[in-house]
């Protein structure tokens, strides 16, 4: 287990996005919350300090919680390589599939407790009674009796689940609702992946950093050296690239993207599919590939992933990248040619969000294809941008999209024609792309910063610190 710091941020540039009033909601409630809690730390502990959307979540709103006046820490638990296997597929029984298909029994449980004993033992080193700890999904779920021993309140926050419960979810259940049932309350982000055994459930939705370098606003410009100088379009430019970011230092962007494609990089002007994902069945990248193909469009596909063995709790990303890959290459040339696979460096996580950034925005049509997803963090981060946007009616998303006003729904996520034709109305229907693309950054702007989500939190400490 260790301790993953948060950077040092200021409120300005936060109060240029919400406004003054939102500002002083948000010191207000969190001051409140910070004075019940005194000298005591609310612990976040989860399984990995890179890739996915729990991580970029506690990147972003720590150091904005620190900054409005609340003590926030972050732990992360390790394990070897058999914790992070079952603890893969456990998540992937959450979500209502097979996953790698191998067993959760006495044996795998038994693996799991050592792993989760070994990090116990180094939590008696950072929790003190009165803190409140906040465990992140199924990984880390066997710590929450350990940190109720020390005199702890507890949360476990899920950030996954299914839409329709079935022997997979009831597998995963029967594994991790006997840890689960030690916290004082639990938290989802949508009411349709509530299960039975979760004791005092709330809902509290995600939301995104409009100041960091993820969500920042770039210029045109911007846009066109960063993806030149990381080879994902043609571009004149040579690396480094300095971004300044509103909060932090400038970012140096510099590494080359890991690009498989047949053929020189498309120009700029070319217009881009992008769908951003980890490398992860959920995802389905491959899905998306066929979509696009079926389209029929003009232009390009980027398929894009965190580097795989950067996530270092995600051991299938290399097996779904490689599946990705030899079903590109059995693509006819002529569809090959317009399909790109773009892995992107992890070694410095603010560049990285800034390659991503700068992809959101440069696409022409933004697809979320996924199978399951708890909150899809890279929906709303494409809306914030405002693009158009075509996402599949699972989990979360169907809560932060509004089908034909803020983006288009894919009502069955397996539907590869309805998916095709989403892409062609978005690509083609330039007056729907634009109006969903603005109604989607409006959509953004009222419920997805992280003053709301931070607030919701702090209502949530203040009751169970009590
Ligand atoms: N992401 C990233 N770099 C990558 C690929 C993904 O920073 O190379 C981010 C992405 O922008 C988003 C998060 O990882 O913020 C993924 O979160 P999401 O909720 O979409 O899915 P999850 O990975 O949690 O299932």
């Amino acid at each position: 287990m260790r301790e993953v710091p948060f950077r040092r941020i200021s409120l300005a540039p936060y109060e240029q996005v919400l406004g003054e009033d939102r500002i002083a909601r948000l010191r207000a409630g969190i001051g409140r919350t910070g004075r019940l809690l005194g000298e005591r730390t609310v612990w976040n502990v989860n399984s990995t300090a890179a890739g996915g959307g729990v991580a970029e979540l506690l990147h972003t709103l720590g150091p904005l919680a620190r900054a409005a006046g609340l003590n926030v820490r972050w732990l992360v638990v390790d394990g070897d390589p058999e914790y992070y296997a079952i603890a893969k597929r456990l998540v992937s029984r959450l979500y209502g599939i097979p996953g790698d298909g191998g067993p959760l029994g006495p044996e795998e449980l038994r693996h799991y407790r050592r792993a989760i004993d070994a990090n116990a033992a180094r939590l008696t080193a950072h929790v003190r009674p009165g803190d409140v700890v906040i465990v992140h999904d199924a990984q880390p779920a066997g710590l929450i009796e350990a940190a109720r021993d020390l005199g702890a309140s507890v949360v476990w926050r899920c950030h996954i689940g299914s839409d329709t419960p079935n022997p997979h979810t009831e597998d995963g259940g029967a594994f991790v609702g006997p840890f689960v049932a030690h916290a004082d309350a639990t938290v989802f982000s949508t009411p349709a992946h509530v299960p039975g055994w979760a004791p005092r459930p709330r809902i509290i939705a995600p939301s995104i950093d409009p100041c960091g370098p993820k969500n920042m606003a770039l210029t045109g410009e911007q846009v066109l050296a960063v993806l030149g100088a990381t080879g994902i379009i043609d571009g004149g430019r040579r690396p480094p690239v300095t971004v300044p970011v509103p909060i932090g230092p400038d970012v140096q962007v510099r590494r080359p993207a890991l690009v498989l494609r047949d053929g020189p990089p498309p120009p700029a002007g070319t217009p881009m599919v992008v769908q951003v994902s980890r490398w992860d069945r959920l995802k389905d990248m491959g899905g998306v590939m066929r979509a696009f193909v079926a389209s029929g469009v003009d232009g390009h596909l980027t398929l894009a992933g965190a580097d795989v063995g950067g996530v270092a709790d995600d051991p299938e990303a290399a097996e779904l990248y490689e599946q990705c890959r030899r079903a590109w290459q059995d693509l006819p040339p002529e569809h090959r040619r317009r399909c790109q696979l773009v892995c992107l460096p992890m070694d410095d996580l603010r560049e990285n969000a800034v390659v991503v950034n700068a992809l959101q925005r440069h696409a022409a049509v933004v697809v979320q294809k996924s199978l399951a997803e708890g909150f899809g963090l890279t929906a709303t981060e494409a809306m914030w941008k405002s693009r158009p946007l075509l996402a599949a009616a699972v989990g979360g998303l169907r809560d932060q999209v509004q089908d034909g006003r803020t983006g288009l729904l894919l009502t069955d996520s397996a539907d590869l024609d309805g998916a095709a034709e989403g892409i062609r109305r978005l690509s083609t229907d330039e007056a729907l792309a634009g109006r969903l693309g603005a109604a989607a950054r409006e959509w953004v702007h009222e419920r997805y910063l992280p003053d709301r989500q931070l607030l919701d939190w702090a209502e949530l400490i203040q009751s169970v610190a009590a």
